[in-house]
């Protein structure tokens, strides 16, 4: 059985689903037995999926706000 470094050290290779067969089924095996691993896990893919949400760039939301409060200063002078 794999001890908790080694899953720890595949998990997001798991998730990616990068691992062979054999290994996959190592890793399930031991996610069976092992609840902090299972917690773990679903902390990882909680995390992808945050990640997959948020957008590519976020650089480009701030300068188009940038553009249009110089555009309003711009038009609330006299
Ligand atoms: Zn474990």
């Amino acid at each position: 059985m794999l001890t908790c470094k080694e899953q720890v050290a595949r998990s997001s290779d798991y998730l990616d689903g990068q691992l062979s067969v054999r290994e996959r089924l190592m890793m399930r095996h031991h996610l069976l037995f092992c609840p902090n691993c299972r917690r773990f896990i679903r902390q990882m893919r909680l995390l992808q999926a945050t990640v997959r949400l948020m957008p590519e760039k976020p650089v480009e939301g701030v300068d188009a706000l940038a553009e249009r409060l110089a555009t309003q200063l711009r038009k609330d002078r006299p």
